[in-house]
């Protein structure tokens, strides 16, 4: 129970790695503020997180920003601190085929989009939650990246592989300024890892892709979460700006 006493917000939490995260922070005792845009989802997701500790659910379109201003507000209200942010809401724009929409083929509709979600709203997170930790000289940032954002973007789109590579920018510049105000700013670059929206490309390519992972697996929600759990931990305080990648050695540095 080692984030006892510990605020932890999640965004995108009612599913796939949000809810992987949601569940390890709060079996390590961290009182989660579990976010997502689906109401529904989010509420049976609420169900089998709060037998594990203290967890609140709450909605929020991450890219509403004055929903998110009295959230925020709010979470400091009740709570007077942020300690763990976690901005893991993300989406991917298929096209009409369900696959990949080819840069040639790309809308200005379809990037925006997938910038004011992957990106925009990391920052707008941040810019809120950040200044509080500085007051306190404590705080954990993870934000969740992605392979294609780190390397060859194979089966990403333009947009996404754009966006994830700005989070892994913007968590550096955060890092490089607040870190000496010991708070750390990471990022979890995930490779293929069974959530519903990995589940939209069908079993068949899901297996063909394990097949060129040196695990020959893809990877589960709960390993992901562990290195968000480790990074969100107060021993990891000499950790900062750095990507951890967990996608069973597809992408090796
Ligand atoms: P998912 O689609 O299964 O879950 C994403 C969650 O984010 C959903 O609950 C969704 O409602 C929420 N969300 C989306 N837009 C939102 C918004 N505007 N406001 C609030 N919540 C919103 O996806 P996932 O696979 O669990 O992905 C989680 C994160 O991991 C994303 O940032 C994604 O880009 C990243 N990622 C996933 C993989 C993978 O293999 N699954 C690989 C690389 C990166």
């Amino acid at each position: 129970m080692e984030l006892q006493g510990h605020i932890a917000v999640v965004t995108g939490a009612a599913r796939g790695i949000g809810l992987g995260i949601a569940r390890a922070l709060a079996q390590r005792g961290a009182h989660v503020i579990a976010l997502d845009r689906l109401t529904d989802e989010l509420e049976s997701a609420a169900t089998e997180l709060r037998a594990l500790g203290t967890v609140e659910t709450r909605t929020l379109d991450v890219s509403d920003l004055e929903a998110m201003d009295a959230l925020i507000e709010d979470v400091r209200n009740r709570h007077g601190k942020i300690d763990i942010l976690v901005n893991n809401a993300g989406i991917s724009v298929k096209g009409e085929n369900g696959r990949r929409i080819p840069f040639l083929q790309s809308t200005r509709q379809a990037w925006d989009q997938t910038m004011l979600i992957n990106l925009t709203s990391v920052y707008e997170m941040c810019r809120r939650v950040v200044p509080d930790m500085v007051q306190r000289k404590y705080g954990r940032i993870i934000n969740i990246a992605s392979q294609a954002g780190r390397t060859r973007p194979e089966f990403a789109d333009t947009a996404y592989a754009a966006a994830k590579a700005g989070v892994i920018g913007l968590t550096r510049s955060i890092a490089e300024e607040v870190s000496q105000y010991g708070i750390t700013a990471n990022c979890v670059a995930p490779g293929r890892i069974d959530t519903p929206m990995v589940r939209t490309a069908g079993t068949e390519a899901n297996a063909l892709y394990a097949q060129r992972i040196p695990a020959r697996r893809i990877g589960t929600t709960s390993e992901l979460a562990a290195a968000v759990t480790f990074l969100a931990s107060p021993e990891a305080s000499f950790i900062s700006g750095t990507t951890i990648d967990v996608n069973g050695g597809y992408f090796m540095t």
